[in-house]
């Protein structure tokens, strides 16, 4: 009995004892492990909200409910209006083959697509001819009168690449590789011969009175297509998928005179604020110090942005809800930047670089999440010499069941684009990018149609939440303020001495003429 208590109370003293040792990386890893709330933030907005195209509805919503869910965890936050965007909402896409047979095809219209004013439009499809030259084109064009025009190539395969090296003999899959790189190549040259280019094209259609343009931007992977901007401005554009899109082609290219039935609709909604939503922990010993965690906001429409960048704004606001709760009183202040048309250039971070000189100026580091669901497993100085010492520092404090992923780069090259760090790096300000592991990011989800919840890879997720909550714990206790400075960027490609990334300006007023 004596000895039993014995070793229940020094269970109990190593018990309380281990509660006191735990450090604050292990209390964010239990609560992002814990506590998660990750699948509710990714089900209320992709979807309940769903995508976030700038100018839209959805997009002024999505904001509204961060700027809820800061309230409610406790955390101050605002909008930050930086320009104005064209206002546009997406409505209903019904694309239907209605000659020689029936059969609803998979597509969507492009964003800002103008609709069809309630009614279905009904016509035969053409393909943009191979014809000598310009001049020929122009003869041609008429004849797109109240016509579908076909302006993408007809794929050789929907099977994606490696479907075909899983299963194809290497002759047929070198053969297929041949054949489409030569259909590539010439259907290109088509394009070009017309004198226009695929911005000018549909607007010269559009011009010449054509129905609506057909096209199919296949994105390599089985039912995946990517989807972005219309150009025309009275008439539809819509995107069909690979599978039915050469279906139509082929049709069409027999001479059977297909046609299709195109509803859209979509509504004008004027002018419209371009915003960013930040939200910030006081710091108490250095407020005009700080520590960003960044991810852009906005997405394209054609899914619903789970994964660009719904993953990488759902770890920020994790991490903040964490921080929140774990480290309430930071020594430096921890701001979080959910950014706005990052699609159009990185618009909503280089405008609060422009807007903000004095938080750059305090900018002790930016961690910014945004290339899919996968776990970190790359981390760059982005050429900041001495960045290998403090991120060094910073990682060695990370578990590592997370940090056994990242491969580091030190000094690294500064970022010139791609994300929203860049935007900070232009600006010599030491900001780094938390890269994923790819998870066929560039083929299915990166600005597909199949960019939607079920591709979220929670565990990843988490993985992110746990890294970017203990780096900003632990760059916003350092007792060093960052070093800024840069490392002799090697020579260039025409063996000039390397430049730094210069800093630019946003595009303040978009889609408007
Ligand atoms: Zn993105």
């Amino acid at each position: 009995m004596k000895k039993f208590t014995k070793s229940l109370s020094l269970a109990f003293f190593l018990f309380v004892q281990g509660a006191v040792a735990q450090t604050m990386a292990e209390k964010i890893t239990q609560e992002a492990k814990e506590n998660s709330q990750l699948e509710k933030l990714a089900f209320e907005l992709m979807d309940g909200i769903g995508p976030r195209l700038v100018g839209s509805p959805q997009m002024q919503q999505a904001g509204d409910w961060a700027l809820g869910k800061y309230k409610e965890w406790g955390i101050t936050s605002r909008t930050e209006k930086w320009g104005e965007w064209r206002g546009w909402e997406r409505g209903v896409s019904h694309i239907d083959m209605v000659y020689p047979r029936v059969k609803s095809l998979e597509g969507m219209q492009l964003a800002w697509s103008p609709g069809t004013k309630g009614k279905a439009v009904v016509a035969e499809t053409v393909i943009v001819p191979d014809l000598a030259d310009s001049l020929a084109f122009q003869k041609w064009l008429p004849t797109v009168k109240g016509k579908f025009v076909m302006i993408s190539m007809k794929q050789p395969t929907g099977r994606p690449d490696y479907n075909w090296q899983e299963f194809a003999t290497k002759e047929s899959f070198e053969k297929m590789k041949t054949q489409r790189d030569a259909e590539t190549e010439a259907w290109n040259k088509r394009i070009s011969k017309t004198g226009y280019t695929t911005r000018t094209l549909p607007l010269a259609l559009e011009k010449a009175g054509a129905a609506g343009i057909i096209m199919s931007y296949w994105s390599r992977g089985f039912g995946a297509n990517k989807i972005f901007g219309a150009v025309a401005k009275t008439i539809p554009t819509v995107d069909i998928s690979l599978e039915d899109y050469a279906t139509l082609y082929r049709l069409t290219e027999a001479g059977i005179k297909p046609k299709l039935s195109v509803q859209t609709e979509s509504k004008d909604l004027g002018v419209v604020p371009a915003f960013n939503v930040i939200a910030e922990i006081k710091g108490t010993e250095k407020p005009d110090e700080y520590v960003i965690l960044s991810a852009h906001f906005d997405s394209w429409d054609g899914g619903t942005g789970a994964t660009d960048n719904g993953t990488g704004t759902i770890v920020m606001m994790e991490a903040m809800r964490i921080l929140k709760k774990l480290y309430p009183n930071p020594k430096r202040t921890i701001l979080v930047g959910h950014w706005g048309s990052e699609e159009q250039g990185l618009n909503g971070s280089r405008a609060f670089v422009e807007d903000h000189p004095e938080i750059v100026k305090g900018l002790q580091a930016l961690f910014n999440q945004d290339n899919g669901t996968g776990r970190v497993i790359n981390l760059s100085g982005q050429g900041f010499l001495n960045a290998y010492d403090y991120l060094g520092r910073w990682l060695s404090k990370v578990p590592k069941e997370v940090s056994q992923h990242v491969e580091t780069r030190f000094p690294g090259a500064p970022g010139a684009g791609g994300s929203d760090f860049a935007s900070f790096v232009a600006a010599g300000a030491p900001a780094f990018s938390l890269s994923s592991l790819n998870w066929s990011y560039g083929t299915y989800t990166w600005h597909t149609n199949r960019d939607t919840y079920d591709k979220i890879v929670f565990d990843d997720v988490r993985n992110n939440v746990i890294m970017a909550a203990i780096m900003a714990y632990e760059a916003s206790e350092d007792p060093a303020t960052t070093s800024r400075e840069k490392s002799v960027l090697p020579l260039n490609a025409k063996g000039e001495p390397g430049t730094w990334p210069a800093q630019r300006s946003p595009t303040r007023k978009g889609g408007l003429d």
